[in-house]
């Protein structure tokens, strides 16, 4: 039976870290470090991932604001707001939740925040450094799953990962830390990391699967990966989230891409959802606009 992975309890215990370096902070005379996201449009779900991020940033003391703007915001009008987030010094991190509307370019609007206000890393200029493990500012999520595989101890060097899900945001991100060495800003894992994608043929998946020490899954389908998929003793982080309905209960639950009930069975550490990777991308984020705000000041 699988040691399962408190990612709740990690968070928890990393949030008072870095209240304590916050403290320090404002001890050493300067402003609290201040994050700002931007909410485009009435996507309840996004409206509650801001909320838990706000509420994670006054604990740690962060300052913290959200900007509403409606689903018919202009792409010009969402660079315009971004714009003036980059100038004003009080500003220290930058978020936009997704997803945007359909008629907004992403990408560009990644693009138009400042690097060193960037603490979602999603611009290209803080990708490329990530890319070279040059980065002072990397994705949240890619950051939560490495935190969570570093403190449970788990060996990664030479064995194998597999990582089911490329989008920019998540999934490749996620493989780049999996593969690359130790020698650069962020420490990488070793591992040998094959990347799949919706375009992998299922006896594949099942085959790379089978021989992965390290399953890291951000695809958004429940039940994707089964207890036969799965390698005795693996080591499977769930990043994917889907709200299904919960016929018991006549509501809808959060669940993962994992059978958790079955996958624990043959697996040595598997994460839950909820509790699992969720908390510790929120904390991730935190830390992220702490480094924010000494870039900022320095
Ligand atoms: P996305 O839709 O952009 O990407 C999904 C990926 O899954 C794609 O790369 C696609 O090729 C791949 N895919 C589709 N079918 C597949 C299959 N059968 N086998 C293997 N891969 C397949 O989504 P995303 O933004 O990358 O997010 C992925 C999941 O992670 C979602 O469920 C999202 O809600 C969740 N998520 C969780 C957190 C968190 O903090 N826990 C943060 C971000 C995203």
């Amino acid at each position: 039976q699988a040691t399962i992975i408190d990612g709740k309890k990690i968070a928890n215990e990393i949030l008072k870290n870095l209240k304590a370096e916050v403290e320090d902070i404002v001890k050493a005379g300067k402003r609290a470090p201040c994050l700002t996201a931007i909410l485009v449009g009435d996507n309840a779900a996004s409206a509650t991932y801001v909320r838990n991020k706000m509420v994670a940033a006054k604990k740690v003391g962060i300052s913290s604001d959200t900007i509403r703007l409606p689903t018919e915001t202009s792409q010009d009008k969402l660079l315009e707001e971004v714009n003036k987030l980059n100038n004003d010094e009080k500003v220290d991190g930058i978020i936009v939740q997704l997803p945007l509307p359909k008629h907004i370019d992403e990408q560009k609007v990644f693009n138009s925040v400042l690097r060193t206000k960037d603490v979602d890393g999603f611009s290209a200029s803080n990708f490329g450094l990530f890319s070279l493990n040059m980065c002072a500012l990397a994705p949240a999520t890619p950051l939560a799953v490495h935190e969570l595989i570093l403190r449970t101890g788990i060996e990664t060097k030479g064995k194998n990962a597999v990582v089911c899900g490329r989008s920019k945001n998540v999934g490749l991100p996620i493989a780049m830390l999996l593969h690359s060495d130790t020698h650069g800003d962020i420490l990488g894992m070793d591992a040998t990391t094959t990347i799949c994608h919706r375009f992998t043929p299922p006896d594949q998946l099942t085959h790379y699967l089978q021989n992965a020490d390290i399953v890291v899954s951000a695809v958004g389908i429940p039940n994707l990966i089964q207890a036969h998929m799965v390698k005795k003793g693996a080591c499977i982080i769930d990043v994917g989230i889907s709200h299904v309905k919960d016929p018991s209960a006549n509501q809808f639950k959060l669940v993962g891409d994992v059978d958790f009930e079955n996958v624990s069975k043959v697996a040595s550490f598997i994460t839950p959802v909820p509790g699992g990777v969720g908390p510790m991308t929120v904390v991730m984020l935190m830390k992220n606009t702490i480094i924010a705000s000494r870039l900022n000041s320095s």
